[in-house]
């Protein structure tokens, strides 16, 4: 069944929800663009608040048996999720290009795709066979985990899809039953992988609504759905703080993957040409706009001069362009919202550091990989996450200064360090408070490591055996 429906009032293809194994559309919609080229990509639709209860019911009623399934059904769903999204990888990665904006080729949205199947696979080895805590004559104590009920899956736009598949694949394999809810800047691709999911799961275990944020914000609606047990929400810090407060009244368990301000130290016996490459895919993966991208980068007076030339000497041959273009590296930034952003922090940038390669906008959304020299904590394009192909070059002399100062961010997501020595390395990342600390890379993250931010950036973790716990409650049994 394909699931894009035309519509002769608009100019485009509808994707329909899905509620309770059926494609639901309402009576309005909204349009979704591409951001290289401001054309309509398709339509969503604008969910009512009954909308939201119907999905809310269809997974509640099909938590009753999905919960008690054979945990083998439970992880072969998981494999078959993976065989549909590879089947369709063409089709959805560009859906991705179209709606975000990243390259069909290199580290974009074939990539994407391609996690979102290795993670799926990989979610199916998971378990969550209870623990013997004691046996014997002293008792017999047992450690159980349960499936917490409806889970809410809140997403952002920066990785539409792959962010989906890590919300929505451990929550049931875990037993638990899903309502997604996608970013309004990029639902589509969402909207099509819940189709796809739909094709090999019972009715109700996976749901999707859709709407554009505003008046009847969706999302607020879901924090505060009393038919929801758990959030789990990867987006900006605000709006992670907005859902804390309303999931407060129904006390809802929350995975919260926030904002991050990632902190990269280089240190003084570094090969600044061996390191140029690692920093550039560290800072402008997807065009900057990655929760866990390098956005500070705080370099040995020894080494400033040469790491600059050759981060600019790699700047200076990278294609930027549409997404759909193979030559293409870099795509343009995601959305109006977030080019305003960059924009104003560059330009305030302009004003004290020294502008290497780039800062001036190009058409539409597009925006040059742009590296700003000789700034420091307390300029803003430093202080705030700016989400975009921007990196702003601090100098420090000493490298217990470099520390207090990537540590005296709000946010502790990742952070890396950079040097010819791992043990000195080693020792300086074990004192970044972040949750993920790389050596001479960055931004890595594996389906076999759990994933969350300190401070700031989040509560809870994702990903492995940890990131499973996250879905259930503990239980103890004691015979
Ligand atoms: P956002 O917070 O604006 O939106 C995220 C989602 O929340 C969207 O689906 C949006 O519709 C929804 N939303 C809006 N208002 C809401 C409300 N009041 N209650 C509930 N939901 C609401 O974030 P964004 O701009 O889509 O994404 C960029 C942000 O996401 C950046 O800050 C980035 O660092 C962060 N991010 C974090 C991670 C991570 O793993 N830590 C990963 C990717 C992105």
């Amino acid at each position: 069944m394909n699931q894009q429906i035309q519509q002769s009032a608009l100019d485009g293809p509808l994707f329909p929800m899905m509620i309770g194994g059926q494609a639901v559309v309402t009576g309005s919609s909204f349009a979704v663009l591409n951001p290289a080229s401001g054309e309509i990509v398709g339509y969503a639709p604008e969910a009512e608040p009954s909308d939201l209860d119907a999905a809310v019911a269809a997974a509640a009623d099909a938590f009753k048996s999905w919960s008690s399934a054979d945990d083998s059904v439970r992880a072969a769903a998981c494999l078959a999720i993976a065989d549909r999204i590879e089947a369709h990888a063409e089709e959805l990665a560009r859906l991705i290009t179209l709606e975000q904006g990243k390259p069909l080729a290199g580290i974009g949205s074939m990539f994407e795709v391609q996690g979102a199947v290795g993670w799926s696979r990989y979610t199916s080895t998971l378990s969550l066979a209870p623990e013997v805590l004691a046996s014997g004559e002293g008792g017999h104590v047992e450690k159980v985990r349960k499936p917490l009920g409806v889970v809410g899956s809140i997403t952002p736009w920066n990785w539409p899809m792959l962010i989906a598949v890590w919300h929505i694949l451990p929550a049931i394999r875990s037993g638990c039953t899903v309502v997604s809810k996608p970013s309004p800047f990029t639902p589509l691709s969402t909207l099509r992988l819940v189709a796809l999911m739909n094709e090999v799961l019972p009715p109700g275990v996976v749901n999707i609504v859709t709407g554009s944020d505003g008046a009847g914000n969706l999302g607020a609606a879901m924090s505060a759905h009393a038919g929801i047990r758990k959030i789990v929400f990867t987006g900006s810090t605000a709006t992670g703080q907005h859902i804390m407060r309303s999931a407060a009244d129904t006390l809802k368990r929350l995975t919260l993957e926030l904002g991050g301000n990632d902190a990269g130290l280089v240190l003084n016996d570094v090969d600044p040409q061996a390191i140029a490459e690692g920093l550039f895919w560290g800072a402008f993966i997807n065009a900057g706009q990655t929760c866990a991208a390098l956005k500070r980068l705080y370099v040995h007076a020894d080494v400033y001069d040469a790491v600059c030339e050759a981060l600019t000497a790699y700047v200076a041959n990278v294609r930027v362009g549409n997404g759909l273009d193979e030559a293409t590296m870099l795509g343009p930034i995601s959305n109006k919202m977030q080019f305003d952003k960059v924009v104003a922090l560059v330009e305030s940038a302009k004003t004290k550091g020294r502008v290497l390669i780039g800062g001036t906008p190009g058409e539409g959304l597009f925006f040059p990989p742009t590296l700003i020299a000789d700034l420091e904590n307390g300029d803003p394009l430093v202080d705030q996450e700016q989400f975009g192909p921007v990196l702003p070059i601090i100098k420090f002399t000493d490298v217990e200064e470099a520390i207090a100062a990537a540590n005296a961010n709000p946010a502790g997501l990742g952070g890396s360090v950079w040097s010819a020595d791992p043990q000195k390395a080693r020792a300086v990342a074990a004192r970044l408070e972040c949750g993920t600390a790389w050596i001479n890379q960055h931004g890595m993250i594996r389906p076999d490591a759990p994933f969350g931010g300190t401070k700031m950036s989040g509560l809870g973790v994702e990903f492995a055996q940890d990131g499973l716990h996250e879905y259930t409650d503990l239980q103890i049994v004691i015979s």
